[in-house]
């Protein structure tokens, strides 16, 4: 298929009968004649304990820069996700969850979830847990660890989840930054038909750390762990009889903390990203409705870990707000086999699904098969976020996965967005593949060139964001100067995403990476977005993270590394018909001056591909790769180094 073809079909199917349609753009108009009306208006379907009297009260200006959304309001959030949906719902699913053996699962109603969560909240509250006191969760895609977060928010602690894959080490350094108080996590997790030692990498951490005083363990796999007396504490099995199945919420101010996410360290060192209550709750549920069309009754499924943000604001937060049913996997998507997420969605009749490219392009590369054996018919709307997703991949999701009927909304946003700011609105958006398409309701993105002049029209250059909405980060923890100097001053007055971006002639935005991965090849700059775009399209090939390297003609010379389907095999015909392929699609100027078959690819935990080192490797820059603790593989470096000699 072409990439015309591919746009018109699903040009047709984005008309399909989707009911946000007219909701979606009469909130466009109404958001662009007064936003601040609109976000009030929008903030009702919260449940306030006291409404708010002011919307917004703004500054963008590094020297008086301050970010306030229904300042005097105040909620509690858990009350939001649960108690409200308790007198005439409360036998209704919120959770269901599918375990990584795939002969386990559970259906849990939104009363379960409420006493769940009052227990864990007394429990932490007759332990000394205070408001304002930081708890680190750290926990496998168990409910208990929704109720985890919600317990911190129903008492006014302010969580911080660290992906359960992560080692003491990264542990450690997120409870320190945090002073964490207390630890929420699991004896062990299960994932892949392995068990990870949460428990004892917990144990490890705190040998670094001092500010805990509680660790609460919930008995996943009943495996025996140390437990340290005066510390420890088992949840099943000693804390939860005593405690009881109510308690009251902590009012909060709309601008209290609900929680701090550390970003995933794609390009430097993790931020502990600060989100509030009011707005961020506001901004969680309206986008989860109109992003994902959710009415009631649809079963949705978002496949993140509850240690992203996507997790947080997509898992449990906006669809919890608005009473959706929320499906929590634990395993993985090829686990017992490559057909997993499918059997999933056939199991419970998923008509949502959310996921992002890399497990897309892994699914991608084991074959249709695994796919088209599926029936797949619940499915209704298909997702993407977390990296550009290249039209190839978008092609096969819609194509084998969507059965070329399925719309797909791609979301663009960040750890400090909250939540999705540039999407799609399905049934409302026409669909380009490869573009997350035009700004929801409200948002306010521009282009600017490198001085920070405002670009108009069809354009490239940087995206930064003109003003607020309210689920936008407040602060670094603890670095309010970081938190200024690494969004406020590169563009003075404006928001700056650290992303690079293109606009097409119908005011479309096409995500082209991040900015300090832009490339000048002989004075054109140029995403490596695009670039890998076009080494994707080659039936061989899987994946492709492109870098700059020195050149001594070009300034910078175009680095590809290049990983292949199963079965495919490299060779200098292959390596010749790749650098045709990407001269023919993009241009000259955009062919890759070196290509480097490897088996894998250096990524984060949460899957993206982390080209700060790739640019290093490419550089022969061996020594100081910067901070590699939330690399998933850190073998898959020396690999590459050792293929980089060979060059
Ligand atoms: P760090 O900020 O620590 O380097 P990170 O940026 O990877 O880590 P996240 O907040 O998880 O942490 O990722 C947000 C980034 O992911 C965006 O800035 C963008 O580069 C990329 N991204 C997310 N969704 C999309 C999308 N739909 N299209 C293109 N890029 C996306
Ligand atoms: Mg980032």
């Amino acid at each position: 298929m072409t990439h015309e073809e591919i746009y018109k079909v699903t040009t047709d199917a984005a008309k399909n009968t989707l009911t946000t349609t007219e909701q979606a753009a009469a909130d466009r108009a109404r958001a662009a004649e007064n936003p601040e009306q609109f976000w009030s208006e929008v903030a009702q379907r919260l449940t306030w304990s006291k409404p708010f009297s002011k919307v917004k009260d703004v500054s963008f200006d590094a020297s008086d820069l301050h970010i306030k959304w229904f300042e005097d309001g105040e909620l509690n959030a858990s009350v939001n996700c649960l108690d409200r949906h308790l007198d005439n719902h409360g036998d209704e699913t919120a959770i269901i969850w599918e375990g990584d053996d795939p002969s386990t699962d559970k259906h849990i109603t939104y009363r379960q979830a409420y006493e769940e969560t009052c227990r864990m909240a007394n429990l932490l509250k007759a332990r000394g847990v205070n408001k304002g006191d930081r708890v680190a969760i750290y926990m496998p895609m168990i409910p208990e660890a929704a109720y985890a977060m919600l317990a911190c928010a129903r008492i006014g602690a302010v969580h911080t989840v660290v992906f359960g894959g992560f080692s003491p080490d990264a542990l450690a350094s997120r409870i320190n930054d945090c002073y964490a108080v207390a630890v929420i996590t699991a004896d062990e997790g299960v994932r892949g038909g392995r068990t990870i030692p949460l428990k004892a990498n917990v144990d490890k951490a705190l040998e670094q750390s001092s500010s805990v005083r509680l660790v609460l363990t919930v008995e996943r796999t009943g495996a025996k762990v140390d437990m340290k007396g005066g510390r420890d504490l088992f949840w099943y099995s000693e804390a939860r009889n005593d405690v009881s199945p109510d308690c009251p919420p902590e009012p909060m101010n709309a601008e209290d903390p609900l929680f701090i996410l550390y970003t995933s360290g794609s390009t430097g060192t993790p931020k502990g990203v600060l989100h509030t209550t009011g707005g961020y709750m506001t901004f969680s549920a309206y986008t989860h409705e109109v992003v994902f069309d959710y009415r009631p009754g649809d079963i949705y499924w978002c496949t993140a870990d509850v240690g992203w943000i996507t997790g947080h604001t997509y898992i449990v937060y906006g669809p919890l707000a608005n009473r959706a049913t929320t499906l929590m996997f634990e395993g993985v998507p090829t686990y017992p086999d490559a057909s997993r997420f499918w059997n999933v969605v056939d199991k419970h009749k998923v008509n949502i699904f959310y996921t992002a490219p890399t497990a897309l392009r892994a699914l991608m590369r084991e074959g249709d098969e695994l796919v088209e054996k599926t029936d797949r018919s619940s499915l209704r709307l298909l997702g993407s976020v977390g990296e550009p997703i290249n039209p190839e991949a978008w092609a096969w999701y819609h194509r084998v996965v969507g059965n070329g009927k399925l719309p797909i909304v791609d979301t663009w946003w960040q750890t400090e967005t909250g939540g999705i700011l540039i999407s799609p609105l399905p049934g409302a958006t026409d669909l380009k593949p490869g573009s997350a398409t035009l700004p929801l309701p409200s948002i306010q993105p521009a282009i600017v060139d490198a001085e920070g002049n405002f670009l108009e029209g069809a354009c490239t250059g940087n995206l930064v964001l003109t003003d607020s909405w309210p689920g936008q980060m407040r602060t670094v923890y603890g670095d309010h100067q970081r938190f200024i100097d690494t969004y406020f001053k590169t563009y003075p007055g404006m928001y700056f995403t650290g992303d690079g971006v293109r606009r097409d002639e119908d005011g479309y935005y096409w995500i082209t990476g991040r900015v300090d991965d832009v490339i000048n090849v002989s004075g054109h700059r140029m995403g490596t977005a695009e670039v890998e775009s076009a080494l994707v399209a080659h039936p061989s090939v899987a994946e492709a993270a492109v870098v700059g390297y020195p050149h001594d003609v070009k300034g910078q010379g175009i680095y590809a590394y290049v990983t292949l389907m199963e079965g495919a095999e490299a060779s200098d015909e292959l390596e010749k018909d790749l650098v045709d392929m990407v001269r023919s699609e993009i241009g000259p100027i955009a062919k890759p001056d070196l290509l480097h078959f490897t088996p894998a690819l250096p990524k984060t935990r949460s899957g993206k591909i982390m080209r700060r080192i790739l640019r290093k490797i490419a550089e022969n820059k061996f020594s100081n790769l910067g901070d590699t603790s939330t690399l998933a593989e850190p073998g898959v470096v020396d690999a590459l180094i050792e293929g980089r000699k060979n060059r």
